[in-house]
């Protein structure tokens, strides 16, 4: 393969390395205007564009904990909104050290006799999307292929399909300007063992790959965001050392040293789970070229949100259980996590969400 030479190669490579500094990863705040809607609803907050601009800046202004960060994916919405004082929060966050990011895809359909597998939209128009984007300040994008275990799933045509659509967005997005987080989300839906999900990720990693290759895709500037290989969720749990080994085993099998990160997906599991999943990983004894960080969604705000509550009054309450997540996975991707983060309500709890949409 010899890789396609974008004018923004050696800014995609800086970025894309940037982003995987050890001691950091990324703030996953890209819900979409209805996935937000529910997590305000589970703190009867109205689901309106000012309470969405609250949650977000909430998180931001945190004090301290950009340091922990080196990437924010964001919903359209949010890469053009300000804090109450008026400041970009593109600005504030490259103030910070932390490169915006966008979610770019458009969602998923059903592929047409497949036993309810799908396929992500949102290829059409996205070139002038990610110049848009770029424009406004990000750097890197996210497009979500979700996949799932089952009887005889996944199927050849749902990885087939889900790595051909993501080679594409890949190689559109380093056309214009955005390092692309590659995203194949294997759901933890389902009574299956550790085995069975170590499987379906090998076969899913290696044909996004392969995809990526053909497509053209400077590796050196995308990063991988997948799931922990876990069992199901309707499964007994093994221990974090038992996950560490099969996701590195893994990725070793089927990641090129030449991608910088892998930042994980949370998929479901706690706060507290994902941190210490992720911290067994960077602990672990074996071949890891890459670096491992993780790229939160509900494993980083869970316990801040309950905190919250739409409450004025709880803001810097809230923003201290942030805080302490975020150092908390800081440490974890350094293999120093001593389990010792004040648990906040709510960080213990399993966030799984049958059939998750983002
Ligand atoms: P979770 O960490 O909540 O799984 O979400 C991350 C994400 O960005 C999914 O696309």
């Amino acid at each position: 393969m010899s890789a396609f030479k974008s004018k923004y190669q050696d800014e995609l490579i800086a970025n894309a390395a940037y982003i995987g500094t050890p001691g950091k990863g990324i703030l996953a705040a890209d819900e979409s205007t209805g996935t937000i809607g529910k997590r305000l609803s589970s703190i009867n907050v109205e689901n309106v564009e000012e309470n969405r601009r609250v949650l977000r800046e909430l998180l931001f202004t945190t004090p301290g904990a950009l340091q922990y960060l080196s990437g924010v994916i964001l919903f359209e919405e949010t890469l053009y909104q300000k804090t109450a004082s008026g400041k970009p929060f593109v600005e504030l966050l490259k103030e910070g050290g932390v490169l915006p990011g966008i979610k770019v895809d458009k969602g998923t359909v059903e592929l047409p006799g497949t036993n309810g597998e799908t396929t992500t939209q949102g290829l059409d128009g996205l070139a002038q999307r990610c110049q848009k984007y770029y424009e406004a300040g990000a750097r890197f994008a996210k497009w979500r292929a979700v996949l799932k275990i089952g009887a005889t799933e996944a199927s050849q045509l749902a990885i087939n399909d889900n790595a051909n659509g993501l080679a594409r967005y890949a190689i559109i997005c380093q056309e214009n300007g955005l390092v692309p987080i590659v995203e194949p989300e294997i759901l933890v839906d389902g009574p299956h063992d550790i085995e069975k999900c170590a499987d379906v990720t090998e076969r899913v990693l290696a044909a996004v790959y392969k995809a990526l290759n053909d497509h053209h895709v400077l590796l050196e500037g995308t990063l991988l965001k997948p799931n922990m290989v876990t069992p199901g969720s309707e499964a007994p749990k093994v221990a974090p050392e038992v996950i560490a080994k099969y996701t590195v085993t893994a990725l070793q099998r089927t990641m090129p040293p030449a991608v910088p990160a892998v930042v994980f997906l949370s998929g479901g599991q706690s706060e507290e789970e994902a941190t210490l999943n992720l911290n067994a990983m960077n602990k672990y004894k074996g071949k890891k070229p890459w670096s491992l960080s993780f790229s939160f969604g509900r494993a980083l705000q869970q316990s801040t949100l309950k905190t919250w509550a739409g409450k004025p009054e709880n803001f810097e309450k809230a923003q201290a259980a942030f805080l302490s997540r975020a150092k908390a996975n800081s440490e974890a991707t350094l293999g120093i996590y001593k389990g010792d983060a004040k648990l906040s309500e709510g960080a213990s709890e399993s966030l799984h969400v049958k059939d998750y949409k983002y």
